[in-house]
């Protein structure tokens, strides 16, 4: 009510405002407007078999570049959209940019066998989730199992009922699931048996402590590969920088690497000449 008392209100109150609430203010409305406006980019980073380097997917990460200040880093505007109401209208950009990045490889001949896209809890609470997925798809012209969408297991925390029920409803429509952070969410195991899921992530934390192979972070990692491979799930090591690691998730069974050790996320046109390079799957 500052704006609508007038001059005298704002001089009163605006210096009062601290720095860091001014500050979060202007990058909402920021962000608002490069939403509105359609100004959310995607990178691309491949999943990568290690066996042969060939890419066999990729996950969709959001990008904003603030006007006059920079990228921002994801996790920091991803929480603001989510704080700010922002975040389906993001998350929905995201996903039809993905399908339509899809369907210009799949028209250059350079075919990803699949997208990642990450969902947030309140896009998983709405009810209109599976509609925007199907409608993107669509839209785009895809296969529903080019699409992937990446959740949490802390998302199936809270509203354990509408998640699955939501869920239940994606993995119908054919597109894939994914369990993002596997290990870091608190949640219990039983999930695994109700969840319609295909493929678990496992968090960047493991990767970062498996030492020699033999340290607690090893003996986790090797049961998750051991878990997926029971249940007929994918699984992929995600953050992995160094080759030591790479070699050490092999032994263990994980061939699906995403990190810096083979790609750093990247624009789709840097993917694109890359896909170009590469020999084409068997
Ligand atoms: P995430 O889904 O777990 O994505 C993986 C993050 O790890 C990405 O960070 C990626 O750049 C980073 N990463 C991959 N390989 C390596 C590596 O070898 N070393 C290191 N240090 N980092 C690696 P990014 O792009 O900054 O995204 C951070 C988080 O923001 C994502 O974590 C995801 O939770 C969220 N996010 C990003 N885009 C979206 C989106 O479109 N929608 C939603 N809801 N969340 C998103
Ligand atoms: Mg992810
Ligand atoms: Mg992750
Ligand atoms: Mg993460």
């Amino acid at each position: 009510h500052g704006k609508r008392a007038g001059g005298r209100a704002l001089r009163v109150f605006a210096p009062a405002m601290n720095d860091a609430a001014h500050f979060r203010l202007q990058l909402e409305q920021d962000l608002r407007r490069a939403v509105a406006e359609g100004a959310i980019d995607v990178h691309y980073q491949p999943r990568v078999d290690s066996r042969d380097g060939r890419i066999v997917g990729a996950e969709a990460l959001a990008r904003w570049t603030r006007p006059g200040s920079g990228p921002v880093p994801a996790q920091e505007f991803i929480a603001l959209a989510e704080d700010a109401g922002l975040i389906d209208e993001l998350g929905e950009q995201v996903m039809r940019k993905a399908c339509r990045q899809l369907a210009e490889w799949a028209a250059a001949g350079v075919a990803i066998p699949s997208v990642a896209v990450n969902v947030s809890s309140h896009q998983l609470r709405s009810w209109k989730l599976a509609g925007t997925l199907r409608a993107a798809i669509a839209d785009a012209g895809i296969a529903p199992s080019q699409l992937e969408i990446e959740i949490t297991e802390s998302m199936l925390v809270h509203d354990r009922e509408g998640g699955e029920s939501q869920l239940q409803r994606i993995g119908e429509l054919g597109v894939g699931i994914a369990i993002d952070d596997f290990g870091t969410g608190y949640s219990s195991l039983s999930y695994l048996v109700s969840l319609p899921f295909d493929t678990l992530k496992i968090d960047r934390a493991f990767v970062l402590d498996l030492g020699d192979g033999a340290t607690p972070a090893a003996a986790i990692v090797r049961a998750v590969v051991g878990l997926a491979r029971e249940l007929g799930k994918d699984v992929v090591a995600e953050g992995v920088e160094a080759m030591e690691d790479v070699r050490l998730l092999a032994a263990m069974g994980c061939h699906t690497i995403q990190g810096y050790a083979f790609h750093r996320p990247m624009p789709a046109d840097e993917l694109t000449a890359i896909l170009r390079q590469a020999p084409r799957g068997a």
